[in-house]
């Protein structure tokens, strides 16, 4: 008797996350992509294969808001990185043409009610400043990154529009292996997990959809699936130019390996992996 009622308790709590999480859908909205050499985004990659890397901003709907995890590059791209973009660091960052996801959202009339950072780095914060009324949702250590982080770190025009900061701090409360997290609306369908390294405040994304489907947005931790499923670190001139912490990284990578050896059915999308990302298709197509 016992047993059952815990049973029906636990099918309660099933159905209730659920039911919170109805007609929750993401997008990919692209706003650029380019081409690059395997070997430059992934520890013993191919020198003479060729893969595609995205621009991507995030269109989450939920019922209670609709947030963009991450902005790709936008309308002012090409003055932010042709003013503060190194011109060492030019070559290896270049980009194709760029279709800013406000202008892409705009058209069909879907306004943003929040936006949260993978991390600050100029390809996921470029079009902040195409969304001023927005606020910003970072971990503090990020938002202070900002602040002493130089080019090509960060590029600092992307912020100085007055960006409406909404620093957060992780709770106490274990998630799919990490040790704090955030339920952004209290249903476990969108949930904030702290992945620092590759900057000080990166962070990851679980989106859980109606059906149990789980996607994890990792950020940067790697450019690429096989980051993962290696583990492998990025190519080292690449890991240099742009991970912050090498050995925090490492722990990352290796923290999301052990993660799909449990959880085979979990789908991680690195920000840029456009091999994963042609799977789920692009905005104005949903996954849902
Ligand atoms: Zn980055």
């Amino acid at each position: 008797m016992r047993l059952r009622s815990y049973f029906l308790l636990f099918l309660l709590g099933a159905f209730s996350a659920v039911a919170q999480a109805e007609g929750l859908r993401f997008s990919l909205v692209k706003t650029s992509e380019t081409e690059t050499l395997d070997a430059f985004t992934v520890a013993d990659g191919k020198w003479t294969e060729k893969v595609k890397a995205n621009h991507v901003a995030v269109l989450i709907q939920h019922h209670a808001a609709t947030l963009l995890f991450d902005t790709g590059l936008g309308r002012q791209v090409d003055s932010q990185f042709s003013a503060e973009m190194p011109w060492w660091d030019k070559p290896l960052m270049q980009y194709q043409a760029v279709n800013p996801a406000r202008d892409q959202l705009d058209r069909d009339g879907i306004q943003v009610d929040r936006i949260l950072l993978s991390h600050v780095h100029w390809d996921h914060a470029s079009a902040l400043a195409d969304f001023p009324e927005v606020p910003v949702w970072a971990p503090y250590e990020e938002i202070e990154f900002t602040e002493i982080a130089t080019p090509p770190a960060i590029l600092p025009s992307q912020f100085a529009h007055g960006v409406k900061w909404h620093p957060f701090t992780f709770l106490p409360i274990p998630f799919m292996g990490f040790e704090e997290s955030l339920d952004l609306f209290g249903d476990r369908s969108l949930v904030l997990v702290p992945l620092s390294g590759h900057t000080p405040g990166s962070v990851g994304l679980f989106l859980t959809l109606e059906d149990g489907r789980r996607f994890f947005f990792t950020g940067d931790v790697s450019w690429r699936l096989e980051g993962f499923t290696g583990p492998k670190e990025k190519f080292w001139v690449s890991r240099r130019m742009v991970d912050n912490d090498r050995e925090a990284t490492r722990a990352q990578l290796q923290k999301v390996h052990d993660l799909l050896q449990r959880e085979p059915g979990l789908i991680v999308v690195p920000a840029h992996d456009a091999a994963v990302q042609d799977r789920l298709g692009y905005y104005p197509q949903w996954v849902q």
